[in-house]
């Protein structure tokens, strides 16, 4: 993906302020910050989303995340995090390779991740379970 600018912040060829980095992954922080700290976690192999990235990559990605997150906390003191990853321009994606946001929560921050939740019929519950269930196998 040559035009894609993570794969050139995976290479190196645009800078990015890097806080961990390793064969397979990048870590730095995000340049339009949600808040303080705001960091990017990315396969440095382009991967377009998660429909795309393979389960081994995944686990692996999230101890790194999860790694992160503490040191993270330790030396930023936020109250909490939001770890929010995007798929699809419908789901607010604007950059198509795979990133995971880490996205520290101070009090009274401008941060705002909302949906509105809908009371749930339990029939249509249980059907769409089932469905699921059955598209696992
Ligand atoms: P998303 O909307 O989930 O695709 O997130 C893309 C994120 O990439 C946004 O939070 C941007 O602020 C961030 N971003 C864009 N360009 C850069 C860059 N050169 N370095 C670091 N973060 C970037
Ligand atoms: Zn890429």
């Amino acid at each position: 993906m040559s035009d894609c600018i993570l794969c050139k912040i995976a290479k190196g060829e645009i800078p990015s302020k890097t806080i961990y980095e390793d064969n397979q992954f990048k870590v730095f922080l995000d340049i339009f910050p949600g808040s303080k700290g705001h960091t990017l976690i990315i396969p440095k192999q382009h991967v377009a989303n998660i429909f795309e990235l393979d389960e081994e990559t995944a686990g692996e990605l999230f101890k790194i995340a999860t790694k992160v997150a503490k040191g993270m906390k330790k030396v930023l003191g936020f109250e909490g995090m939001n770890i929010v990853q995007n798929n699809g321009e419908i789901a607010g994606q604007t950059i198509f390779h795979f990133h995971l946001h880490l996205i520290p929560r101070y009090k009274d921050d401008q941060v705002s991740i909302k949906w509105e939740p809908k009371e749930a019929d339990q029939a249509v519950l249980q059907e769409l379970r089932d469905a699921l269930v059955e598209g696992l196998k």
